[in-house]
This record gives structure tokens, C-alpha cells and sequence, in this order.
């Protein structure tokens, strides 16, 4: 199936899986693929490392709107997906623990963290045929996003994907610490003042609960036949 070079906007709540829908949907229409929440992960990581959230998470705020003008957090593309890099370091795996997890929102929802992000992101979509996931990606990083979609799930079958993931990689974890986390995440992510998690009124719902990625495939496959008919094969 070809598809025009448009931007696709993949928001929704923690872990119902707009990652791996996004990379499935970048290597069948060869976009490239980007993980917004990988950079707010970067900050954290580089914010815990340097001393600017402690373990209360309170954050100073003043002293990491400093430290931003210098950081240099990046992504590289691979044919797998995008890398997160702090300079030369790839930080792929340490901003995927619990102990990020935990600390991410609170630091996401700072305003010129947020600053920090968006002005990174929106180099990618210069060149359009990017899908890109996150939070605010349809409502703030690319309003002009050609197809945006907002991902939704049980909070269950999503505490149970996020579960059984981490213990694949070797950090296990109750179903009860993911639930509580997953919870929190949302709550922090719709309650924040700078570009909360919301639903654009231009975005099409997808409640994955009882989907598999094939049933998740078809239905975007669908969707961009109704909406770019003869463009597509
Ligand atoms: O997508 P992921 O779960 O890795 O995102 C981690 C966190 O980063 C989210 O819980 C949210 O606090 C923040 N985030 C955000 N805006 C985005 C992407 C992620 O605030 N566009």
C-alpha cells in the first residue's frame, strides 16, 4: 500500500502499545518512526544522574532549566527504530526502568522540559512520512498532522503487556506496582497545565483491548484507504 508523505499522530495513556503500533505502521510504509516518550525518559535519566529530582521526585527546577541549554540528548534512526543518545551514550535501556517510569511524569510536565522536547521533535516532521507517538503529538507537537490517532485500552490488559514486557527484560515486577504507576502516569500526564494528555478533536479512537497488531494493522490500512482513497493501492 503506498501512502502521501503525511505526519501520523499516535497519542493515548500509558502502555496501550502506540509504540509498537507505530513501528509496525512505520516499517509497512516505510516512515520513520519516532518514540516522543524516549526523549521526556532522557530528561529524567540525565535529571537523576545529575542530581535535579530526588527521591521525593521534588525537582529543581531552576538548576535543570540550566543544564538543558547543554544537554545533548539526540535520537539516531536504525532500521529497529530510533536509539535515544546523552552525546555518545545510548541510553536506550536505562530510560525504560521502573525507576524512570516513576520519575518521568512530574519531570514531563515542566514547561521547559516540554520546550526542550518539542523543539527537537518538530525537526523530524519537516520532511513528513514520520509517525511519531507520545502525549500531545496531534494536540501541540504537530496540530497539522494529517492522521491523528488516540490510543485507549483497559487499564488491566495495558498493566499486563507492560508487566509481562519488563520481566522479558529481565526487571520483574507485580502487577500491582505496574497498575499503581500506569495510574499515576495518566492521572500526572491529563492533569498537567502545558500540553496535557487529550484527545485532538480531529483524532480517530482506537481501543486496542481485544485487538491483536494484525486487527490494528487492518484497521489503519482501512482508515488510509477511506481517507487517501486513490492514493493508495
Ligand atoms: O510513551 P512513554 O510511556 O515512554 O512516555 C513516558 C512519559 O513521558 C509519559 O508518561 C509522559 O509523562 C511523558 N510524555 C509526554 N508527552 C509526550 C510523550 C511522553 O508528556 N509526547
Amino acid at each position: 500500500m503506498h501512502i502521501p508523505d503525511i505526519i501520523i499522530a499516535i497519542d493515548g495513556y500509558s502502555s496501550t502499545g502506540k509504540s509498537s503500533f507505530a513501528r509496525l505502521i512505520a516499517s509497512e510504509f516505510s516512515f520513520l518512526y519516532l518514540d516522543s516518550g524516549a526523549m521526556y525518559r532522557g530528561v529524567t535519566l540525565y535529571a537523576m544522574e545529575n542530581g535535579f529530582i530526588d527521591d521525593g521526585n521534588n525537582v529543581d527546577t531552576s538548576g535543570l532549566a540550566t543544564a538543558l541549554r547543554t544537554l545533548d540528548l539526540h535520537f539516531t534512526s536504525t532500521p529497529e527504530g530510533s536509539r535515544t543518545f546523552i552525546g555518545d551514550r545510548c541510553i536506550e535501556k536505562e530510560i525504560r526502568t521502573m525507576e524512570v517510569s516513576s520519575k518521568v511524569s512530574p519531570i514531563a510536565a515542566i514547561p521547559c522540559v516540554r520546550e526542550f522536547v518539542d523543539t527537537r521533535l518538530r525537526e523530524f516532521g519537516k520532511k513528513k512520512r514520520v509517525v511519531m507517538d507520545g502525549r500531545d503529538i496531534g494536540t501541540t507537537v504537530f496540530p497539522e498532522a494529517e492522521l491523528k490517532i488516540f490510543m485507549t485500552a483497559d487499564l488491566e490488559v495495558r498493566a499486563q503487556r507492560r508487566a509481562k514486557e519488563m520481566i522479558a527484560k529481565g526487571e520483574p515486577v507485580s502487577m500491582e506496582t505496574v497498575m499503581a504507576n500506569l495510574r499515576e502516569r495518566d492521572y500526572i500526564d491529563s492533569h498537567r497545565e502545558t500540553s496535557p494528555l487529550s484527545k485532538a478533536a480531529d483524532a480517530l479512537v482506537l481501543d486496542n483491548s481485544g485487538m491483536t497488531l494484525q486487527d490494528q494493522m487492518e484497521w489503519i490500512r482501512d482508515v488510509i484507504r477511506e481517507r487517501f482513497g486513490e492514493m493508495s493501492d
